[in-house]
């Protein structure tokens, strides 16, 4: 049986995500986001409620404009299906875990659905323009700490995975000055280091670096990408974090089976 909150975090969830849609997809004139109705990209029609029913619309339209039948970004329906996946998953680990009194457990949730949001944002701006507008570092940051401060009970624990997120990129960054990676993955990497906490820290740096390494390697191979192109970085980083919150625990457990030593020792 699914319990009535789930469904409720899983609607909101859509709703949120076609929130979000609309910030990626006009985020350099954001001021005018309450104010405008959406129109389609392509013949500019206004779009009525019925057009933009989260998930529904798109499905029951077969993907194209009601007016002009031109496809509609396949953007929509993943943000709104990702949103209201992380806020279920987000929504179960803090009020199934029966931990936390309600008005902490609310705190904790109110910290990832900013933090979810901004993830998302974050994710597709680097994707389309490669680079992460600072306003949003700083909220993805706002909503990490909020999140990990209660969630963790733990002040070090989220002082620890900030600083053992953020320490590799900063070295990568820093010395390099913004070479290979920019500023505003830095303020990511701490975000992210902070939302994962300590030790799943590690685990957030290996999941990027491999899933971001073998991502190159496949483009590469593919033809899609040189040596020199410029692959936004801050997506791996944002899967790599995602890998940690919700496995971090068996890989940090797994990977120090395998070496041999015992989990106390590190305090997990
Ligand atoms: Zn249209």
């Amino acid at each position: 049986m699914v319990e009535v909150g789930t469904i409720i975090a899983f609607i909101f969830g859509l709703v949120f995500g076609s929130f979000l849609n609309v910030v990626i997809y006009r985020y350099d004139q954001w001021l005018s986001i309450l104010k405008d109705r959406s129109a389609c990209t392509h013949c500019k029609q206004q779009l009525r409620w019925y057009d933009l029913v989260p998930l529904l619309s798109y499905v029951t339209l077969g993907g194209k404009c009601r007016y002009c039948r031109k496809p509609i970004s396949w953007q929509y329906p993943v943000v709104e299906l990702s949103a209201a996946a992380l806020i279920v998953v987000f929504y179960n680990r803090i009020f199934e875990s029966g931990i936390f009194t309600l008005p902490l457990g609310v705190l904790a949730f109110i910290g990832a659905i900013v933090a979810v949001g901004a993830m998302i944002v974050i994710f597709f701006h680097d994707l389309y323009e490669q680079m992460v507008p600072d306003l949003m570092a700083y909220i993805l940051l706002v909503g990490t700490v909020l999140f990990s401060v209660v969630y963790y009970d733990s002040l070090l624990n989220t002082a620890l995975g900030l600083l053992v997120g953020v320490a590799p990129i900063a070295l990568i960054v820093y010395p390099s000055k913004g070479k290979w990676m920019g500023e505003g993955d830095v303020k990511i990497a701490a975000a992210l280091g902070a939302l994962v906490g300590y030790p799943n820290a590690f685990v957030f740096l290996v999941s990027t670096f491999l899933v971001g390494g073998l991502f190159g390697s496949l483009a590469i191979a593919s033809k899609q990408a040189k040596l020199k192109t410029a692959i936004p970085f801050v997506p791996f980083m944002i899967v790599g974090a995602l890998i940690a919150f919700f496995w971090g625990d068996q890989l940090v457990t797994w990977y120090l089976g395998l070496i041999g030593i015992p989990t106390y020792v590190i305090g997990s």
